[in-house]
């Protein structure tokens, strides 16, 4: 069954969840993500979706620890891929590379400005936004059986000065261009989802969406990654994490916690069916925070080994 099949009609006794990786820049680095994601799989993501770094920077190393994850693991496996620093052969390059090692899922994306660059520019005047690399893979007969993601801003983009409502008709034309789902930016204001993701199917666009979760790690980053993001940050959740930032310890339960709470309101509020989590590669919050939501009771088998590698892994 393909992965758009699945997301769409997903009947699991549980929600699902995805999970997000990054590749590393070492090869000691992607080794022990490759271990990671090995031990993460036990407890049944739907998919792992691996970036693709600013700019096209980590291309390969994208493309190796994909294409490892869909054949060694046997997960599926959806590539992020940017128009960013892309023309249409090294596009088509991508496209081609990928099905070779067995991918068929892509997260169709602009992409940002390379590093160090204020604004986007085009490589390739055929690529301005998302919605043309969407066009683009679907108009290819050798990709049809492509599952193709976009991504949504329920906080809104950074970039746009644009209103809400054209924002989102943007994301229709990403829709109407082909794609089969929508994950979204991270975000923290519950409400404010609730809000948009109204507005997104008023818009009549019916594609499942499934919500960003980032369970915060450190305040560091936490601040770091909301500004990049131009996330709202909920003033209880800001006051909370102030109280608490110089305890790194507490700021990673507080993050379990929250995730926990969202993705509870979420699952019950929203029409949704799964959630995505950017895990910035660490393997313990989002663990706890799938055990905290009973989601691995469901599955006794997976519980006890899990738990004993995470113990060997933490020394615990
Ligand atoms: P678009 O859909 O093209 O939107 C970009 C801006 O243009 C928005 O302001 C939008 O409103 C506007 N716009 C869209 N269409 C039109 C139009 N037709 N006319 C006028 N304006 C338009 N970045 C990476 O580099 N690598 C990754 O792996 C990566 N993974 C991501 C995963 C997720 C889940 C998300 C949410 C983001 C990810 N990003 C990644 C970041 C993403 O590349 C940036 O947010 C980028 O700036 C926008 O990409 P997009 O595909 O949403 O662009």
């Amino acid at each position: 069954m393909k992965l758009s099949e699945k997301i769409a009609s997903y009947k699991g006794d549980r929600p699902f969840f995805t999970l997000e990786f990054f590749p590393p820049k070492t090869d000691q680095g992607f080794e022990n993500l490759v271990a990671r994601i090995g031990r993460l799989s036990s407890l049944h993501p739907l998919a792992i979706s691996i970036t693709w770094g600013a700019g096209g920077s980590t291309s390969e190393r994208s493309l190796d620890l994909s294409g490892l994850v869909q054949e060694e693991y046997g997960i599926e496996t959806i590539m992020h891929l940017t128009c960013t620093n892309m023309e249409k052969g090294s596009i088509d390059a991508a496209l081609k590379s990928a099905k070779e090692r067995g991918i068929t899922n892509i997260l169709a994306l602009r992409g940002d400005p390379p590093r160090g660059d204020e604004s986007w520019i085009p490589t390739d005047v055929r690529f301005q936004h998302g919605v043309d690399l969407v066009s683009y893979i679907r108009e290819q007969p050798e990709y049809a059986d492509f599952t193709i993601g976009v991504a949504a801003y329920p906080d809104g983009h950074t970039e746009s000065d644009e209103s809400e409502e054209h924002q989102i008709g943007h994301l229709k034309q990403k829709i109407d261009a082909g794609a089969d789902y929508i994950i979204t930016q991270l975000f923290y204001d519950v409400d404010g989802f609730l809000r948009w993701e109204k507005k997104v199917r008023a818009k009549g666009i019916t594609v499942p969406i499934i919500p960003g979760i980032m369970p915060i790690q450190t305040y560091a980053t936490f601040m770091r990654l909301t500004k990049l993001c131009g996330t709202r940050v909920p003033g209880n959740l800001m006051s909370d994490l102030v109280e608490i930032r110089h305890d790194d310890q507490k700021v990673k339960d507080y993050g379990v916690k929250l995730a926990i709470e969202m993705i509870r309101r979420l699952t019950t509020e929203a029409d949704i069916s799964g959630v995505h989590f950017s895990t910035l590669n660490l393997e313990k919050s989002v663990q706890r925070v799938i055990d905290g939501l009973g989601w691995i009771e469901r599955f006794p088998s997976v519980l006890k080994p899990v738990n004993k590698l995470i113990a060997e892994v933490s020394g615990t």
